[in-house]
């Protein structure tokens, strides 16, 4: 996306009527914050305000409709080398962000994406940029120790230290965190507003995306493996308990090509396909328990389980449910 045409890049998201209010304020220096919280829906477009305002807080002219685009620091923004910024988000098999990004530990901890850590970053001056700008996405996968280091630096900033942070379950961020933070909400679009701007997108795409501009880019991107998951869920009220397993395969191999595409984990990749699967049973109206089971496959996922059982014993469950039906 250009960043010379400011206005229109704030405005070209779809829905987003708070947000866009509160950056707008923020923009035309109406508010004085050092602390945004994005939360809101997958797929809203949270990271996409929360890079738009840091690049604000980084710009050195920055103007009333966002950051220049021009100067030193939104060009080495543009070529993703600016100094002056520090993402970070949840890595590894953990999917945590654990206390070794807020504060130095001794010794660091072997990780897969070696950073430096916000209290150090912060220490010194920008050094081609207006303010020092912390990003973290995922906010809610902070341990406990490392909000508690955290909410430190949000209490007593350095004046030209700036955060930013998105989560897309804001009820599991620390009340602490939260309230040093200006919470602005993303909606999803409504409906009205979603179906004008998709007027041409299939309909399987539009029930998976449920709403979420950033799903429906997301499934367009890759759409293989998400057009076999709808097919997977719109085939299940007619598959016999025996396919279980077979079904399981199918969708494990979907979620392969998911990890293959974005280069996730495979549990994040995992987690990410049984969204997907729940919504598309919830679009062609199957069993709230049904759903459940998802969502508690999920959990599972989530936590540690073994991948290959968590989906196995999914489908089991989903497809006794169609014994009933059957007969
Ligand atoms: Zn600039």
């Amino acid at each position: 996306m250009s960043t010379t045409s400011n206005a229109s890049e704030l405005e070209g998201y779809l829905g987003l009527h708070a947000a866009k209010r509160v950056l707008r304020g923020i923009f035309a220096r109406k508010d004085s914050v050092h602390a945004v919280m994005f939360y809101g829906e997958e797929g809203s477009g949270k990271s996409g305000l929360s890079n738009l305002l840091a690049r604000f807080w980084l710009c050195l002219e920055p103007g009333p409709e966002g950051p220049c685009g021009a100067c030193k620091a939104c060009a080495a923004q543009e070529r993703g080398s600016n100094p002056d910024l520090l993402r970070i988000r949840p890595v590894g098999s953990s999917a945590w962000i654990r206390l070794h990004k807020i504060h130095p530990v001794n010794p660091m901890p072997e990780d897969e994406e070696p950073t430096v850590p916000i209290q150090e970053f912060l220490r010194t001056m920008p050094l081609r940029s207006k303010h020092k700008v912390v990003v973290m996405e995922q906010a809610h996968r902070m341990t406990a120790d490392a909000s508690h280091a955290l909410l430190k630096s949000l209490e007593e900033p350095e004046t030209y230290a700036k955060f930013v942070l998105t989560t897309d379950q804001i009820s599991q961020v620390r009340p602490t965190i939260r309230s040093r933070c200006l919470l602005v909400p993303c909606e999803l679009p409504d409906e009205r507003e979603w179906l004008e701007r998709n007027a041409l997108a299939e309909d399987w795409e539009l029930r998976l995306a449920a709403r979420s501009p950033g799903r429906l880019q997301m499934i367009r991107e890759n759409p293989e493996p998400f057009a076999e998951i709808y097919r997977i869920a719109s085939e299940l009220p007619s598959l016999p308990p025996g396919a279980a397993l077979a079904v399981s395969d199918r969708f494990k191999r979907a979620v392969e090509q998911v990890q293959k595409h974005d280069e996730s984990s495979v549990r994040s990749a995992g987690t990410l396909a049984l969204r997907i699967l729940g919504t598309a049973l919830r679009s062609i109206g199957y069993s709230p328990a049904a759903t459940q089971a998802v969502s508690a496959a999920h959990t599972r996922i989530q936590g540690n389980a073994q991948g290959g059982y968590a989906y196995d014993a999914l489908f089991v469950r989903l497809l006794a449910d169609n014994r009933g039906r059957a007969g």
